[in-house]
């Protein structure tokens, strides 16, 4: 049988598309495979990570790794990418990103049935509509007859689309690697398409939010609040339009803390003044927005172990309190704590419940935040690359032990750290 097979791709190695296509089979498909088994690998530990695959599969498919130059749109097999394109729009549309992991695998041309492939004209994948792109089964283009697959070779793309879909129905949210990953969620991060043409400012709450490019169209990056009600939200665009996107329901779980100073708990008229000029400080901090783009996905700030993670409801010696808005990192007193992009510091000083506290400006709505540091090494003011020491670990202000506090806040409300750092879990 494999002989056979063998014979039946020779025996079209004068034609320039097969010679492309056993191009396609020998690097595309090994790639394919093993993402599959990754996929199939998640699904048996109940999670899945589909970003580093589907932007492989990309590579793969606009043929950045496997065609030559003059090896054009034809060197896909169009099938299959009809297919990878059904697929992503069904885990695009299961994930609430509107279709977007479809737009990772056309992302530039509306669908205009009809028209046919100019080779001559046509560079990449990514140049073409999809709908232009003809299928191999039985047609005529251009005068020649294309044969149609045979019948190993149909079986073995149903081997492909099965697994496919299995891990399109058991993926966790997707994401582009420019782009945060989505959670639509209290607390959680909505990427709303927004078309091709540089939208303007879009606003959330009467705030901007940060719009960036992705796969031939712009994306609304909006941070829901954790005080958000499950249901539909609304973004404005300019000119007053709405765009409707709907919030999930998330559960967070309940942690019960006892603090050593009760001060932290219940804190004194005069302390509660300090709390409150504090937290306006931080209010105009965390709800800056300046022009620079961000890079995602940052790093992890510190080297530690998750303590607490984000959006705990908490109860501070018997009492609750707001929930955590950020993300702590256990880490030994006096470790590191990096950058975990490039940013410029707008704030630093000790607080009440915060103590040592450093705020970092990414651009676009995006700012980080540093609690509880041992030890401050930025001025406010200078800018930082990704990697660059802030200060220390430690455990000032409202803390139970040495650990960071890391909180990132987007559009002026704190959402969870993991969304952007790519460590969805
Ligand atoms: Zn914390």
């Amino acid at each position: 049988m494999a002989a056979g097979r063998s014979a039946a791709w020779a025996c079209r190695g004068d034609s320039p598309r097969r010679t492309i296509s056993q191009k396609i089979r020998r690097n595309f498909m090994p790639a394919l495979l093993k993402m599959v088994a990754k996929g199939l690998l998640h699904m048996t530990r109940g999670a899945a990570e589909c970003v580093a695959p589907w932007d492989r599969l990309w590579d793969r498919l606009s043929l950045r790794e496997s065609a030559g130059p003059g090896e054009e749109a034809f060197a896909v097999d169009a099938l299959r990418l009809s297919t990878l394109r059904w697929t992503s729009q069904l885990f695009g549309f299961l994930v609430g990103r509107g279709g977007g992991c479809a737009a990772l695998i056309h992302p530039t041309l509306p669908q205009t049935p009809g028209r046919r492939v100019d080779k001559r004209s046509a560079s990449t994948v990514s140049d073409l509509p999809l709908a232009e792109l003809q299928p191999l089964t039985p047609s005529v283009r251009g005068g020649r007859s294309v044969p149609t697959p045979p019948l190993s070779l149909r079986w073995r793309r149903v081997g492909v689309i099965l697994p496919l879909l299995m891990l399109v129905l058991t993926s966790a949210p997707c994401s582009a690697a420019t782009l945060p990953q989505t959670s639509a969620v209290p607390g959680g991060i909505a990427l709303i398409p927004l078309g091709a043409t540089p939208p303007g400012t879009v606003r959330f709450e009467g705030g901007p939010v940060m719009v960036l490019p992705d796969a031939g169209q712009y994306w609304a990056v909006v941070g829901i609040p954790l005080t958000q009600a499950p249901g539909e939200a609304t973004l404005t665009l300019p000119g007053g339009a709405t765009l409707p996107f709907a919030v999930a329901t998330k559960d967070y779980p309940t942690q019960s803390l006892t603090v050593p100073n009760s001060h932290h708990v219940n804190p004194t008229a005069e302390e509660l003044v300090r709390i409150r000029n504090e937290a306006s400080a931080l209010r105009r901090g965390l709800d800056l927005f300046s022009a620079d783009h961000p890079a995602f996905p940052l790093a992890m700030p510190v080297q530690g172990v998750v303590s607490s993670p984000f959006g705990l409801r908490r109860i501070f010696n018997g009492e609750p309190r707001k929930p955590h808005s950020g993300l702590d990192l256990a880490a030994d007193e006096g470790s590191e704590i990096r950058a975990p992009a490039a940013g410029v510091v707008v704030l630093t000083g000790n607080q009440f419940f915060n103590g040592n506290t450093v705020l970092l400006d990414h651009g676009q709505g995006l700012v980080t935040f540093y609690g509880h540091m041992s030890r401050i090494d930025v001025k406010v003011g200078q800018a930082v690359v990704r990697g660059q020491v802030l200060g220390r670990v430690g455990h000032t202000g409202r803390a139970t032990g040495p650990h960071l506090h890391w909180g990132v806040s987007l559009n002026g409300v704190m959402v969870d750290p993991r969304l952007v750092t790519g460590e969805w879990r």
